[in-house]
């Protein structure tokens, strides 16, 4: 009846229902965007307390049974379906979002959200638990990832409520969480490109000193090559030239598949393509073409670098620690003396 590769897991038990409702502050003047309603639990809800519901879902069945539930109630009026592909879609206006999303699109969803505009009050928002975990990581915590870094920077999210996976038919292989995510509007004025650059270099080894990650040699190649274009361009880092939509595109890409290698606790351990192609330069024979590719980085950009963070602080520290506050410094400090990640 239902459709797995849908992420179809209807939510059964109202009482959790009802206390995503209530935790979701719908008020009577909202437009609320509802993504994958389904057969409509949480629907019919919504339409008790908003002016207006949106509701985007995929599955042309679902869409008919909706239409039928909302047919000839005080609500049918209320009630806007537009039968897509969220992510497709260009969304509408909208004040809050409620959904039990699919879990196949978390991440591009949540970063599709982030860079909608004009921003919207609050997304409340049915995750993997291990998924919504990885949100609300703080420095410190297992979790804590390039995820985190980034959904963080756009937002401030909060983790609502656990909800067990015997609450939906049929049942999901594991737990689900309930996220609160409110957009910072506006958001930091950095250039996103940028930071989700330097992010995603510290978090290929959040465990490793940023002067291990920064000494690596085709590390520093990339970024000489960045620092002569910046020169030859005489480009200012300013986040207003920056699209939020290339960003966030940027940020959600590969975010499920890094994250979860991460989570298995395995990254750690193997090897990066840097590393790799590092280590067979260093044997020389035919890796040594990996280093000529690239080209090498002089020592006197490599001093330019260390001296940076060694001024800053950074030279011993590690992404796994690192708060927001310590990202945005060291984007700041390294695009001051001209380097660049983009
Ligand atoms: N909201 C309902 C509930 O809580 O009982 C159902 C949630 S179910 C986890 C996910 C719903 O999203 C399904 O109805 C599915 O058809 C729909 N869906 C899956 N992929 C979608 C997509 N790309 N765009 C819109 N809806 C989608």
């Amino acid at each position: 009846e239902f459709h797995k590769s849908k992420g179809q897991h209807i939510l059964k038990n109202p009482l959790v229902v009802q206390s995503i409702v209530d935790k979701a502050g719908v008020k009577s003047t909202d437009v609320v965007l509802e993504i994958g309603p389904g057969t409509g639990n949480l629907t019919m809800k919504l339409l008790e307390r908003a002016k207006k519901v949106i509701a985007v879902e995929l599955d042309p069945r679902m869409v008919l049974e909706l239409q039928r539930r909302v047919q000839g109630t005080p609500h049918q009026n209320q009630l806007q379906i537009i039968h897509m592909d969220v992510m497709k879609a260009q969304l509408p206006y909208f004040d809050i979002c409620v959904a039990n999303i699919p879990y196949n699109i978390s991440s591009p969803l949540t970063f599709k959200l982030l860079a909608h505009r004009p921003a919207f009050r609050a997304a409340v928002i049915m995750y993997q638990h291990e998924f919504a975990m990885r949100l609300v990581a703080k420095p410190g915590d297992p979790l804590y990832s390039r995820l985190s870094v980034n959904t963080q920077l756009l937002s401030r999210v909060h983790h609502l409520l656990k909800v067990g996976k015997n609450n939906f038919r049929p049942p999901p292989k594991v737990d689900s969480s309930v996220v609160r995510i409110e957009p910072r509007n506006p958001p930091p004025p950095i250039n996103f490109l940028e930071w989700d650059g330097l992010v995603r270099l510290c978090f290929g080894r959040k465990n490793k000193t940023l002067g291990a990650i920064f000494r690596q040699g085709n590390t520093l190649a990339l970024l000489e090559q960045n620092y002569a274009v910046w020169q030859a361009l005489h480009k200012a880092s300013d986040g207003a030239e920056v699209d939020l939509v290339a960003a966030v595109n940027r940020m959600a890409m590969d975010a499920d598949k890094a994250e979860a290698a991460a989570a298995d606790g395995g990254s750690d351990d193997e090897m990066s393509e840097d590393e790799e192609a590092e280590a067979a330069a260093a044997g020389g024979g035919g890796g040594g073409s990996a280093r000529r590719r690239r080209g090498k980085a002089s020592e006197g950009f490599k001093e330019q670098v260390l001296e940076v963070l060694q001024r800053h602080g950074f030279l011993e520290r590690r992404a796994a620690k690192m708060s927001q506050d310590d990202f945005l410094g060291l984007l700041a400090a390294f695009n001051q003396a001209g380097i660049h990640f983009t």
